[in-house]
Formats: structure tokens, C-alpha cells, sequence
């Protein structure tokens, strides 16, 4: 008897979520859903469902992919990807968003977990975040900067953090947050703002405490919603960031879209991340506790009365296509999305004053920065930002009116599938443009600082007390 029928889209490398070692995989499509499949000598066979949607999977196959050499190669190539970061010479993107963990204390214990925090745990010394940023800037250039952690807001430093980063010449800051305390605190995110920053990550699985009490342990909407309150009275913007798990709250993607239309244009964008199962998770998962990128592109599809389309969303274009997905869409006066695409510019890396230009190269060729990158920051930090932050065309008060309003209708619409022991591509690792910064200068790509093998060991975390 026939089994079914098997597409090869090639072969690459993975790791075996057992024991971690690197092993031949290959993407396989068997009906409408790509696998990758591979088998470890020692501890056998392993398939996971990557991508459910063939359609989708063609467009991001055609993408192009913008790769780059790093700016700076802090470490030899020795034991092979993904055992030698980085950046190594094999690497294949610089850093656009780099993350640097400030503690690995948190006020929450949640189930899931991918820094394995709790309660216990200790902060990085205030002049050894000094020497990792002066070591970020000497490497890296002119990065974004995420303080995540653990839970940042668990110092009451921070707002000098804050500051330190802007004062070593960083031009984004962002903050990666439960928002429990910024929620609670407003005078807490007014320093923040004051000192520099421009962004919250927040946390944001759902509508309902049901969600809240599965993920995070405990009811916690209304903590958000404080938080997005406090952000609004210190004019900075939000960006809400769901981790979709299958079963707890897949089927809130359109409730929270609404919620965000809601609280525009304090909260910018809606950024998703499909669960990965590295850090502390229950158990080792079955396909079913797996969404993909298409399948969440669907969900917004199918919420949006027609407005939305499959090509209203790009597949990543300095990271590997692979890995995310992003639409920009403007809010009309009765509710509905309009697809509001970035403008393809044929000037100077798509902005007339674009950053690269800036530093006095068209594209930052000449200064060794990936055109793709300088992109993927411009838009960062042109749609994460607060509508009322200070970029904006300062030609005229009534062009200024009119941006200030577009700018506020604007909702960005993004995911991005981390990769976890079973689902990891070396090929799109190595493409991998979010990093995490250490004091002695490495930058290692976020996917791989936060692989574990099944019983949650790790190859680069540290563990948190
Ligand atoms: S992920 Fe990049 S930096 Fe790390 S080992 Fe692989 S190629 Fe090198
Ligand atoms: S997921 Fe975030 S909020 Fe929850 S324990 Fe981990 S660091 Fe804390
Ligand atoms: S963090 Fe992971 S999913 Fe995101 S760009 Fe890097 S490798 Fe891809």
C-alpha cells in the first residue's frame, strides 16, 4: 500500500532535542504541512509539524534573502553551528535588536518560561551592563537595545539603566515586561520615559483571566490593562505580545486585535509568538501543542471580515523569511483593517534621510551595516514607537496634524516562531538578526541562547541562581 506522498524542499541541519548534537534534517511536506525530520544515531527519529499552509510556504520560499556578514566576528568557527556563538565568521545577519538580560529575577512564576525565572535569581552588576553595551557598540554598531531578563522591572535602578544606554549612544530602548509593576507604578514608567525609553514589550496572552491563570499562573488582565493605562499617560507606546499556545488561548487572536484597535494609538503593534518549548515547559510536546506563522496569519485573516489577505503580510527580509511574518494596516473611521504597506522607496535604502545615510554611507555599505537591518530598525522604531514621538516630518503644522493622525490609525500586525530543539533550522539560525549580549562581547543569536534539550538543559543560559 502507498504511504503519502513526500515533497523534499532540502535538507539542512538541526539539533536532537535529547542530547543537542547537530544532525542532518530535511523540510518535508506531506499534505498541507511541512515537517522536519531527523534522526539522532543515538536517540532516534524525530518529525515536528514547522509550517501548515502550503500557499504561504511557496510565497516565503520565493522571498529573497538578504544575508550579511557580521559587523564584528567575536568568536571562531570550532565546534560547528550552533556551538560556536557569535557572532562567528559562518554567521549570516548582524544585530538589529539586541537583548541584554538585566536580572534573571521575576515577580511572576509562570508555567511557561523560556529564561526559566522565578523569584530567586541575581542582576547584572550596573558597570558590567556598562562594559556589555561599550562591548555592544564596539562590535555591533548602532543597535536597538531590549533590557529583558527574568523581569527587569524587579530593579529599582532601572531608570539608570535606562539612561546608561542612551548615554552610550544607543538611539532605541525598549523594555520587555510582565507590566505588573509598570501597571501599579505609573511614576515608575514616567522615569523610565524620562530617562530614555521608547517601547514596552508587554506581555499579553488574552482577554480573560482564564488565559491569564493557564500561562502566567494567575489573573492578570486587569494588571495589563493598568499597564497600557500608565504607558498612555507617559506617552509611550506599547507593543502587545501574545504567546499562542494551542488549547489556552489560540482562539482569543481576534479578541486581542480588537483590544488593541481599542487602545490605539497608545499600543502600536501586535506582535505573536507561536509557543516554543525551551526554558521551563511542562512536558515535551505533541504536534497538536504546536501553531505556526500561517496558521496564525489565518486566524487574523478569518477575523477581519475580508479586510486582511494572505498578501497583506511580508515574510521576514533581513531575518530568514522563515521566521516571521508582518502586515501594517490603518484603522478606517467604522473599525476595519486597510492594508497601509511600508512604501518601497527607490532612494537611499527605501528613506530619503534614511539612518544609514546618517552615518554618511547610502545603505551603510561603506560603514559594513546591512541595508536589511538599518530597514528593520527604521520600521521598529517608526511603528513601536508612541504616535507622538518625536519622528516625525517637521515640515508644517498642518502636515504634521495630518501625520500625527495617520500615524495613530496605524497597527502593525506581526509574529515571529522562535525555534525550539525540535523545530530548529540551522539554516534560518544563522540568518538569525536578534541577539543576546554578553560582557566579554559576544552576541548570541536568541534561539540558540535559549535552546534546551528535554530535561531543560542549556547551551549558553546560564541557569538563574
Ligand atoms: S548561530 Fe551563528 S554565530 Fe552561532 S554558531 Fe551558528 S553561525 Fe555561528
Ligand atoms: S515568562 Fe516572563 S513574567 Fe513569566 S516567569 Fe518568565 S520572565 Fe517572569
Ligand atoms: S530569534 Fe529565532 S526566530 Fe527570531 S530571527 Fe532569530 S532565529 Fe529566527
Amino acid at each position: 500500500m502507498n504511504g503519502p506522498v513526500r515533497l523534499s524542499f532540502g535538507r539542512t541541519r538541526s539539533v536532537c532535542p535529547e542530547c543537542l548534537k547537530t544532525i542532518p534534517a530535511e523540510r518535508v511536506a506531506i499534505g498541507d504541512t511541512v515537517y522536519l525530520d531527523k534522526t539522532c544515531p543515538e536517540h532516534g527519529r524525530v518529525v515536528t509539524p514547522v509550517w501548515r499552509g502550503l500557499r504561504s510556504y511557496d510565497i516565503w520560499s520565493r522571498s529573497r534573502r538578504n544575508t550579511a556578514s557580521p559587523v564584528t566576528v567575536a568568536t571562531v568557527v570550532a565546534e560547528g553551528c550552533p556551538r560556536d556563538c557569535g557572532l562567528c565568521a559562518d554567521h549570516r545577519q548582524q544585530s538589529c535588536c539586541v537583548l541584554i538580560d538585566v536580572t534573571s529575577r521575576c515577580d511572576l512564576v509562570c508555567p511557561v518560561c523560556f529564561a526559566s525565572a522565578d523569584r530567586h535569581g541575581v542582576d547584572m552588576p550596573i558597570d558590567e551592563i556598562a562594559t556589555t553595551l561599550d562591548a555592544l557598540r564596539a562590535g555591533s554598531g548602532q543597535v536597538h537595545v531590549q533590557l529583558s531578563g527574568g523581569e527587569p522591572t524587579v530593579r529599582d535602578d532601572l531608570p539608570e539603566i535606562v539612561a546608561l544606554v542612551r548615554a552610550k549612544g544607543f538611539d532605541f530602548v525598549q523594555l520587555n515586561t510582565n507590566g505588573i509593576r509598570i501597571g501599579r507604578e505609573p511614576n515608575y514608567l514616567a522615569a523610565l520615559a524620562d530617562a530614555g525609553l521608547d517601547c514596552v514589550f508587554l506581555q499579553f496572552d488574552g482577554v480573560s483571566d482564564a488565559v491569564y491563570r493557564r500561562l502566567r499562573g494567575r489573573d492578570l488582565f486587569a494588571a495589563k490593562r493598568l499597564a497600557i493605562e500608565s504607558a498612555r499617560a507617559a506617552g509611550i507606546g506599547v507593543v502587545l505580545v501574545p504567546t499562542l499556545v494551542p488549547g489556552v488561548n489560540t482562539d482569543e487572536i481576534g479578541a486581542i486585535v480588537d483590544f488593541a484597535k481599542g487602545e490605539m494609538p497608545t499600543v502600536r503593534a501586535v506582535h505573536f509568538q507561536p509557543v516554543s518549548y525551551f526554558g521551563r515547559c511542562p512536558e515535551a510536546p505533541h504536534d497538536e501543542d504546536r501553531i505556526t506563522l500561517p496558521e496564525v496569519m489565518q486566524a487574523l485573516i478569518e477575523h477581519s471580515q475580508g479586510t486582511i489577505r494572505l498578501e497583506d503580510f511580508s515574510p521576514g527580509s533581513a531575518e530568514n523569511p522563515f521566521c516571521s511574518f508582518s502586515g501594517r494596516f490603518t484603522v478606517d473611521p467604522s473599525g476595519l483593517f486597510v492594508a497601509d504597506p511600508e512604501p518601497v522607496s527607490g532612494g537611499c535604502c527605501g528613506s530619503a534621510a534614511g539612518e544609514a545615510a546618517a552615518e554618511g554611507s547610502c545603505c551603510g555599505t561603506a560603514s559594513g551595516r546591512s541595508p536589511e537591518v538599518a530597514r528593520a530598525q527604521r520600521y521598529v522604531a517608526g511603528q513601536w514607537k508612541s504616535a507622538l514621538s518625536d519622528e516625525t516630518p517637521a515640515s508644517g503644522l498642518e502636515a504634521f496634524d495630518a501625520f500625527l493622525e495617520r500615524q495613530g490609525r496605524r497597527l502593525s500586525l506581526s509574529a515571529m516562531a522562535f525555534q525550539d530543539a525540535w523545530t530548529l533550522d540551522l539554516d534560518r539560525l544563522r540568518q538569525c538578526y536578534i541577539h543576546v549580549a554578553k560582557s566579554d562581547g559576544r552576541a548570541i543569536p536568541f534561539c540558540a541562547y535559549n535552546l534546551t534539550d528535554l530535561d531543560g538543559r542549556s547551551l549558553y543560559r546560564e541557569p538563574s541562581t
